[in-house]
């Protein structure tokens, strides 16, 4: 079983989470349930029409905590890399380590700019096709790296393609988390 510390608490940070958990290994999801979503009315979230952000945050936080992921209601105040993956420090004082990071901060990614890692000409946190920052086993997700074009829905995307990346690593060979409905008769 691998362990996926997800830092932020948004979309991106919950969807990422959901696919983590929902594959069998353990999610840690760390916040505060400050995310801008808060502040949106939303209706350009494919699937669905209307919703208030409050409405669509916890429907969100619920899911995932059902599928098995944590939801634990504090900051990360710092990450030591190492070789045997990730220590990160809460406000309380307390550690854990984990195998992956993602970080999901938002517009003001803090920890990743403490960790030096390398940003792309406009500012942002640099990353490839898979969010994969330029630290091996940390991903960069959501408005953290699109500052200025961020939307729910590519923050969501963004954290499953991060997942789907660290469970094929975990795997050993691609994975596609599809489901089909159970055959009738
Ligand atoms: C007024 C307003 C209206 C909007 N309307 C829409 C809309 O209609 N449609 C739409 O698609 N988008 C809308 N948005 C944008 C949408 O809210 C963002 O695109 C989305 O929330 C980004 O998700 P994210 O997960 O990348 O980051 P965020 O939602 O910003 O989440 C980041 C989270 O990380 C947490 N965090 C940061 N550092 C730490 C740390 N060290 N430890 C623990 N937690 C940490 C933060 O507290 C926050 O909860 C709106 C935004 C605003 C402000």
């Amino acid at each position: 079983m691998g362990s996926v510390a997800i830092v932020g608490d948004g979309p991106g940070g919950l969807s990422a989470a959901l696919f983590i958990a929902k594959n069998g290994h353990r999610a840690v999801v760390y916040g505060d349930d400050k995310t801008a979503i808060h502040f949106a009315l939303l209706s350009n979230y494919l699937g669905i029409t209307e919703v208030p952000g409050p409405e669509f945050q916890a429907d969100a936080r619920a899911q995932v905590k059902a599928l098995g992921a944590e939801l634990i209601a504090t900051r990360v105040t710092s990450i030591a890399a190492g070789d045997e993956g990730f220590a990160l420090e809460l406000e309380d004082g307390s550690s854990e380590r984990f195998d992956y990071v993602i970080l999901s901060e938002g517009r003001s990614p803090v920890l990743a700019r403490a960790l030096g890692l390398a940003e792309a000409p406009d500012g942002s946190i640099a990353v490839d096709a898979d969010f994969r920052s330029s630290l091996r086993g940390m991903y960069v997700i959501g408005r953290s790296v699109r500052p200025k074009r961020s939307q729910a829905i590519i923050s969501a995307g963004a954290g499953a393609t991060a997942a789907i990346d660290i469970l094929s690593e975990l795997a050993g060979e691609d994975v596609q988390d599809w489901d089909s409905p159970p055959k009738e008769g």
